[in-house]
This record gives structure tokens, C-alpha cells and sequence, in this order.
């Protein structure tokens, strides 16, 4: 059995509207191994982007721990976070966060100039990752002269140039067509397996759930039931 990597314990997270209190994530426990690719799974409101910005430390939890390679992630303050996520997390949004001004070269490099790695070896890398993700011929493109799909392959690409231990991605594919989706799905989770990376893939669709080793069904901000997928996609 591979370790937990994440650990969850008694996690809520409190919204304050007026005078409502929203319980956006509800007293979770989750622990994640090693390698595992972990599918949040839940319709709109249920709760699944927030654990997630928990998770990476973009929102504080109103109560609980959250424990990633170790290290209480809870308990950093931003500059202990930036370096944290520098160092372990990769991201992949909906909507890709591409920089608009920079090309898919510069964008997939980006994450190493942050990490202080020589120009030579920053170009070699990211050309190599831009291969991975079959747009060598588009490296000088900028975002708005690629496809959606190709927009999210370089996203992908920038995700795992640092080789982090943990990817998270909320609705990768959310702004894509069907076959892009697959392509998408496949490229991610391949990645993850080969590297043994860990994966949290944030969805409303039954389809891309089938990609993960373990479907964890979120309800108001619950766990509502966990499945184990014997044969993931
Ligand atoms: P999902 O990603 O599953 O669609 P979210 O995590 O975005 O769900 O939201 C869970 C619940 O928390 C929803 O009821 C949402 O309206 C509420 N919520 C999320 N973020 C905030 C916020 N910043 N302020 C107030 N309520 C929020
Ligand atoms: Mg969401």
C-alpha cells in the first residue's frame, strides 16, 4: 500500500452571507495515497471547489487540519504557501489562467523561472513538455492563436514541468468538446501515472470519474459515499 500523501481531518469551511451561514465543506475526513488519481465528484454547489482551494491553501479552513506531504498547510502563512506550492502542487483550471502576452514556450516555462532554473536547461525542459503534449509546433504561439484544447495542453504541460507531487485540477475539461475531453483526460492521468504523481480531478461528469481509482461523492458539502474503481479508464 502506497502512504497518504493528504491527509483531511475534520475539515469545515464557514461562509458568512448577511446572516446566513453557507457550510460550503462540512466536516471532512479524506486521506489521499500516494500516486492515487482521486476524483471529487458532485453536482454544482456541492462543495468541490473549495476543498480543493483548501487543499492548495488558497482559502483557510474555519476548522480542521490539512496535511500534505507532512506538512500543515493550514498553518502557512502566503509566503510559506508560495513556496509550498512551488515546490509540490501543480495546477490545471477550467478556464486554463494562461498569461495572454506570453507564448506556450514562455507560459510552460514560467513555473521554472519562479524556481530559478538556468535559461539553457528552462528552454530545454519546456520544449520537452510541449512535445509531451504533442504542441511542439506550437511553441510561439500565444493563447489566443491556439484551440481551446490546445490551450489546455500547454496548462497541462506548465502543471507538470516541476514535477509535483500533487495536481490538482477543477473542471479541466469543462470548456471542451467531447474528443477533446478524452484526449485531455488521457494526457492528465498519464502523466500522473507515469510519474506516480498524485492526481484530484474536480467534476460534475460521470464519464471523466471513470479516469480515477476512487470517486468520492460530495453532497452539501459532504462525503456522501467513496467508490474504488477497479479498472479506471
Ligand atoms: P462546487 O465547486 O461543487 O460547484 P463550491 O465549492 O464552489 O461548489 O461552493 C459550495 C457552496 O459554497 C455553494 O453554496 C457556494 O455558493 C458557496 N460558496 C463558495 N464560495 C463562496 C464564497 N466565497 N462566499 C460565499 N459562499 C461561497
Ligand atoms: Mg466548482
Amino acid at each position: 500500500m502506497a502512504k497518504d500523501i493528504i491527509r483531511i481531518r475534520g475539515v469545515k469551511k464557514v461562509f458568512r452571507m448577511g446572516n446566513e451561514r453557507i457550510f460550503a465543506v462540512n466536516n471532512i475526513d479524506l486521506n489521499i495515497a500516494e500516486g492515487e488519481i482521486c476524483c471529487l465528484l458532485g453536482k454544482s454547489g456541492s462543495g468541490k471547489s473549495t476543498l480543493l482551494n483548501l487543499l492548495a491553501g488558497l482559502e483557510k479552513p474555519t476548522k480542521g487540519e490539512i496535511i500534505i506531504a507532512n506538512k500543515h498547510v493550514e498553518r502557512m502563512n502566503e509566503e510559506q504557501l508560495a513556496l509550498f506550492r512551488q515546490q509540490n502542487i501543480g495546477f490545471v483550471f477550467q478556464s486554463y489562467n494562461l498569461l495572454s502576452t506570453l507564448t506556450a514556450m514562455e507560459n510552460v516555462m514560467l513555473p521554472l523561472i519562479f524556481e530559478r532554473v538556468p535559461k539553457k536547461e528552462r528552454i530545454e525542459r519546456a520544449k520537452k513538455m510541449l512535445d509531451a503534449v504533442g504542441l511542439k509546433e506550437r511553441a510561439n504561439h500565444k493563447p489566443n492563436e491556439m484551440s481551446g484544447g490546445q490551450q489546455q495542453r500547454v496548462s497541462i504541460a506548465r502543471a507538470f514541468i516541476n514535477n509535483p507531487r500533487v495536481v490538482f485540477a477543477d473542471e479541466p475539461t469543462g470548456n471542451l468538446d467531447t474528443k477533446t475531453t478524452y484526449e485531455m483526460m488521457d494526457l492528465i492521468t498519464g502523466m500522473a501515472r507515469k510519474n506516480n504523481q498524485t492526481l484530484i480531478i474536480v467534476t460534475h461528469d460521470l464519464e471523466i470519474s471513470e479516469y480515477a481509482d476512487r470517486i468520492i461523492h460530495l453532497s452539501d458539502g459532504a462525503i456522501e459515499k467513496i467508490e474504488i474503481n477497479q479498472r479506471p479508464t
